[in-house]
């Protein structure tokens, strides 16, 4: 048969597909489950539920599982896990190795049509061969023998490695993708679906353009390192007569500052470079989440983006940040936080007194409603926010200064008292309770009902996992030892008293935080999702 029969063919299987598709888009997100989702992927499903859901049509979340010895089942409840947040509906989970029975049929069928072969070369006699453009010795089999020697590898009669099923394309072609890819090869590995009912497993070659066929799959989108694959795909779903899918390639999502591979997280987590899958400094999703990204963020990153076909764009870090930011400032409720706090004694307010000072939760949209906060005699500032000596760029309070304690009263230092090595340890201010002197700088400060002390809370503030924004193979050598600060006792307000994983909240001129997994009741934990604004050392 010649491949150009299948043209012959297209009127029928058009009218097949026709029929179960209803003329609908049908696409799918096809991940290896061999790790957790990155933000790359955000873009991918951006396009594959994405383009369906505009249509009217659908999209499958489909395991491209043939791989068995790097798969496993939690790297599959991850990414079903990922896939959900993002806010993307799967019409369906499937997995290539459900169609793994007819799969195996149409390989014996490719066989009997004369496009594979059982060939034991060795796998760099294999690359040698591609190379060179030579044929394989094992090239001319005859139908049978094939077919019986195929039937050994799958009875396990080989060992691993000693027998593989090799399309027959042309060995001669320019594009070394028809340069006979391997269909199936031999593994001893128990399959975390299929389990242990097969030792030969189809490759990607062989089962991406087959699976998207029998899925009836309308555009396959896949990024434009798999161009080069376009030809095998087509000459694979053709020579075996099957209905074909239309190939679309994108680039793929790179950022600065950061790596998109799933093999390269691996050996950051393993490594002991960061403390797992979700740590807040990696690129996965689930870090992006625990560090307090939300999926409208990502998704407005995918959308700025949008889809291209040049390669090798390197979106800036920021670029993610900013959209980070656009999605956080109408709903991270503000708080205020102290990192390094110092003592400041109002001697003019009364001792046994406190108040409930009403802050908003959004100031630009009042209708989000108000939060109480405590003041008291005593309040906490950020060590930051006072000098010894003024100047007229300086926000914060000095010696006889006057600055306003934000939502609440002005106040103004009279008096500094240090300790012996010179270190400010408390400040004693009298405060204004009509705020007569207007226009003055406002800072942010923490405070606790009289007689008690406010919250204390332990902040991570992550820096760029690598300082370089674009990364050679010596990639693993850039990693930046300060990637986490902790700042282990800060001061919080009572806002976040009872806050949970992922609440997230606007630390009033810090930054945008989120409560981490690791926090307690005793002890709340902050993650910095990102600062205030760009320029600030993050
Ligand atoms: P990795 O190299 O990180 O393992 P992959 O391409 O092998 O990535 P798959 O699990 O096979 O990962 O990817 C599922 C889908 O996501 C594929 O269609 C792939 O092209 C797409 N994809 C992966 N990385 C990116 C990226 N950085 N940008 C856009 N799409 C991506
Ligand atoms: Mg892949
Ligand atoms: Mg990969």
């Amino acid at each position: 048969p010649d491949p150009s029969d299948n043209i012959q063919n297209t009127p029928k299987l058009l009218a097949d597909h026709l029929k179960v598709t209803g003329g609908k888009v049908v696409t799918r997100f096809p991940p290896e489950p061999n790790g957790y989702l990155h933000i790359g992927h955000a873009k991918a499903m951006h396009l594959d539920f994405g383009y369906a859901k505009k249509m009217g049509g659908k999209c499958y979340l489909r395991f491209d599982d043939t791989n068995p010895e790097k798969e496993n089942q939690e790297y599959i409840d991850s990414i079903i896990d990922s896939v959900k947040w993002l806010g993307h509906e799967p019409c369906e989970i499937t997995y290539s190795s459900q169609y793994f029975d007819e799969l195996y049929d149409l390989a014996i069928e490719l066989i009997k049509r004369g496009f594979a072969y059982v060939c034991h070369q060795t796998a760099p006699e294999i690359a040698e061969g591609r190379e060179k453009m030579t044929d394989s010795p094992y090239r001319n089999r005859s139908v049978e023998e094939n077919l019986k020697l195929f039937d050994d590898m799958r009875q396990g009669k080989f060992e691993e490695g000693k027998a593989i099923l090799r399309m027959k394309g042309d060995m001669k072609h320019p594009n070394p993708c028809m340069r006979d890819l391997i269909a199936y090869r031999i593994k001893y590995h128990h399959h975390p679906v299929s389990g242990d009912k097969w030792c030969v497993y189809p490759s990607y070659d062989y089962t991406h353009c087959l699976v998207d066929s029998i899925e009836n799959i309308t555009h396959s989108l896949c990024t434009l390192e798999f161009e080069i694959r376009r030809l095998s795909y087509n000459w694979l779903i053709d020579v075996l007569g099957l209905y074909r899918p239309v190939v679309w390639e994108y680039s793929r999502l790179n950022l600065t500052h950061t790596v998109l591979s799933k093999r390269k997280i691996i050996t950051l987590v393993q490594n002991n470079f960061v403390s797992g899958w979700d740590d807040p400094r990696l690129s996965t999703l689930n870090a992006f989440r625990r560090k307090g990204y939300t999926p409208e963020a990502i998704n407005l990153l995918c959308e700025t983006v949008g889809v291209t076909r040049t390669n090798n764009t390197t979106i800036p870090f920021e670029v993610l940040e900013y959209c980070c930011r656009q999605d956080l400032d109408g709903r991270a409720i503000r708080a205020m936080c102290v990192f390094d706090p110092i003592k400041v004694v109002i001697t003019n307010y009364p001792e046994n007194e406190s108040e409930e000072i009403s802050a908003p939760n959004i100031p630009s949209n009042p209708e989000k409603g108000t939060h109480k906060i405590d003041f008291s005699r005593i309040v906490y500032i950020d060590r930051n926010d006072f000098r010894m000596v003024d100047n007229k760029d300086f926000f914060g309070l000095a010696p006889n200064k006057e600055i306003l304690l934000k939502y609440a009263y002005n106040i103004k230092c009279n008096e500094v008292i240090t300790d012996e090595t010179g270190k400010v340890t408390e400040l004693r201010v009298t405060y204004d309770k009509d705020n007569t002197t207007k226009k003055v700088k406002t800072i942010h400060w923490v405070s606790a009902p009289a007689g008690e002390e406010p919250a204390k809370a332990e902040v991570r503030l992550y820096d760029h996992l690598f300082k370089e924004s674009e990364l050679g193979d010596d990639w693993l050598e850039k990693v930046n030892p300060n990637s986490l600060v902790v700042i282990p006792n800060a001061l919080v307000d009572k806002t976040v008293k009872d806050s949970k994983q992922y609440d997230r909240y606007q630390f009033e001129r810090v930054g945008y935080f989120c409560v981490d997994k690791d926090s307690t009741t005793d002890k709340l934990v902050f993650n910095r999702t990102v600062s205030l604004k760009e320029n600030k050392e993050k």
